[in-house]
């Protein structure tokens, strides 16, 4: 705007924090997909394991935005301005998934919500309402839960509405590196509720930190070790990055660590991904550690004959496949 660019000129602006928006449909929910190239959005792999071509057509929505948890790696709040968890009305999301079926044909969904698995109510009246759509069968959701919000009630409900795959941050496999995290989960709990879950039908990602601030070399192999007993359908492993909005980050800048120079440090695929240092371990240590468990999870015999029972030989030979692909990182000189 002519008149305003001149004043402003040279000075970072930041403008006080828009209030929070409590009714999510009336407010943020337009009918906009038809805005977007829909026909270019994929899944996940592993989302679509036993039949990788069910990738295409893919979208991803909403239920409730927030959460209530304060994990210290988590920056996930920090755009809301507290630890509220807003909800969608069930009927409204359960109308965009048949808009989306129905206009797009899309059958594989990733619910986005930081938790969705956590209000028993919300929950339910979404999955029912999927469920009675009448084609659940075909749809393929994942979804994140805690270990200690997932309830062995809800699980056939959640099937019934076509969720197949649940992730759980799960995060060290040492009960002193969770409870630095401030996420307090007893290592007998966590196995319990992943065979829980697949027992009942539902895959599990599990999602595993290396380099929390209380982690050694040994505690990072206890992790890895947990990650291969549990034997998750996936599993995603993270390198703790001082994210800025979460505890984490505050942290890094009261005692002086170094912080990655650009966003792409932040990223945890990038060349220049940089993650924290703990007291005993170097950035690249917990990178090179990171980088190596990635490939002995995947590589893994264990692994790979669940796989191929579950989801067949087509979906092990991708596994295969994709464990030979290394990532060139500049810490590691690759
Ligand atoms: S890690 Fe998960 S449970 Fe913890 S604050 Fe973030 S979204 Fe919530």
């Amino acid at each position: 705007m002519p008149g305003v660019l001149p004043v402003l000129q040279g000075k970072a602006v930041i403008n006080p924090g828009a209030p929070l928006i409590h009714d999510l449909d009336a407010d943020l929910h337009g009918n906009v997909w038809h805005l977007l190239p829909m026909e270019k959005y994929r899944a996940h792999n592993w989302q679509c394991f036993g039949d990788l071509d069910l990738r295409l057509p893919y979208a991803s929505i909403y239920t409730s935005l927030g959460c209530p948890y304060r994990c210290s790696f988590c920056c996930i709040n920090a755009p809301f301005d507290g630890n509220q968890y807003r909800m969608r009305k069930p009927e409204a999301v359960v109308a965009e998934i048949d808009h989306l079926y129905r206009t797009y044909g899309i059958r594989t969904f990733k619910i986005i919500d930081e938790m969705f698995v956590l209000n028993d109510r919300h929950v339910r009246a979404i999955c029912d309402g999927v469920a009675a759509l009448g084609y659940a069968d075909e749809l393929n959701f994942w979804a994140y839960a805690r270990v200690d919000t997932v309830k062995p009630d809800i699980l056939a409900t959640l099937k019934a509405a076509g969720i197949r795959w649940l992730a759980l941050g799960i995060e060290s496999g040492s009960a002193h590196v969770r409870d630095g995290s401030a996420k307090r989960l007893r290592t007998e709990d966590i196995a319990g509720v992943v065979g829980t879950i697949q027992a009942a039908g539902l895959a599990v990602i599990g999602n595993y930190i290396f380099g929390l601030p209380d982690d050694t070399a040994a505690s990072m192999r206890e992790t890895l070790d947990m990650a291969k007993a549990l034997n998750c359908e996936f599993a995603n492993f993270y390198s703790a990055m001082a994210y800025p909005g979460s505890a984490l980050y505050t942290q890094a800048l009261a005692q002086g660590l170094a912080l990655p120079e650009s966003w792409a440090g932040f990223s945890q695929h990038s060349y220049e991904c940089a993650p924290l240092p703990t007291e005993t371990l170097s950035a690249a240590e917990v990178l090179s550690f990171r980088d190596e468990a990635f490939h002995e999870y995947f590589s893994d015999p264990a692994y790979l004959g669940m796989v191929e029972r579950r989801f067949g030989a087509e979906t092990r030979s991708h596994v295969e496949e994709m464990a030979q692909h290394r990532l060139r990182r500049r810490l590691l000189g690759s």
